[in-house]
């Protein structure tokens, strides 16, 4: 099995270490492309603008100056000469779960495997502010490698790709597995933190506040709360289908 890694933290990831030792228990043919900076939050963003710039850091290790969406495009369709069995996206630091998967550069990573027609997961690490600094990496390349493989077992349909996200604690006190939905957070949760500069003038950041209300039953979220891995499986067709149908009637 040929295995392409990417991760939406940059080169120098922490995450990304993980990640390779997590692929390295399934495989001996591990390539790894990775952007050269911190993409979080860039989702499925495709640099058109700009020509990608490309450094071998080492051998099979390639840091490019894009997006993760790139940097598997980069790896599947140039730098690996045939196309790879299998893509992880990851491990990212924190939770990609309820509505960060649509910002998620680290599940982007994996759609664009899937868009590719290859096999693809994104991981995750969550952490609170407690252990930011240090997530538990180690419960994400115990538990990793096993989960995969039986996914992978189980068959994965074309256009489908699988999201995991690791709870924020040591691998002794993981509880299991759950296979849940997508959550949703409080809507109230981002803001916009305004400052001022050392002239006076006004700058934002982009902000957030802790969740409100318990998560809803079983979704990602809930799953992350009872410290148990939450498994979830992403389409990329993203049409709602019973809408679909009442437009369909509505609109004839
Ligand atoms: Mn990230």
């Amino acid at each position: 099995m040929r295995i392409l890694i990417t991760n939406d933290d940059g080169i120098h990831a922490p995450g990304l270490e993980a990640c390779e030792k997590i692929a390295r228990e399934l495989s001996d043919e591990v390539w790894i492309v990775a952007p050269e900076s911190d993409q979080s939050g860039v989702s499925h963003s495709l640099s058109l603008n700009d020509p990608l710039r490309l450094r071998e850091v080492a051998d099979k290790h390639f840091a490019v100056k894009g997006t993760p969406t790139d940097c598997v495009i980069m790896g599947a369709r140039h730098l690996m000469k045939d196309m790879p069995d299998l893509v992880l996206s990851g491990v990212n630091r924190g939770r990609n779960a309820a509505e960060d998967v649509t910002y998620s550069g680290t599940v982007a990573g994996a759609m664009e495997g899937t868009v590719l027609g290859i096999p693809s997961f994104s991981l995750s690490q969550a952490y609170a502010f407690s252990t930011r600094h240090t997530p538990y990496w180690n419960t994400a390349v115990k538990f990793a490698p096993d989960l995969i493989r039986r996914v992978l077992k189980t068959g994965m349909p074309r256009d489908v790709l699988v999201n995991v996200n690791f709870p924020d604690c040591p691998p002794d006190q993981v509880a299991g597995v759950s296979v849940v939905t997508q959550g949703k957070r409080d809507q109230e949760l981002l803001r916009i933190d305004a400052r001022h500069d050392g002239r006076g003038n006004p700058y934002y950041w982009i902000a957030f506040d802790r969740p409100l209300s318990p998560p809803g039953q079983g979704t990602d979220l809930e799953a992350l709360a009872q410290n148990r891995i939450s498994v979830t499986p992403l389409r990329l067709d993203l049409t709602d289908t019973p809408t679909l149908t009442r437009y369909a009637q509505a609109l004839r």
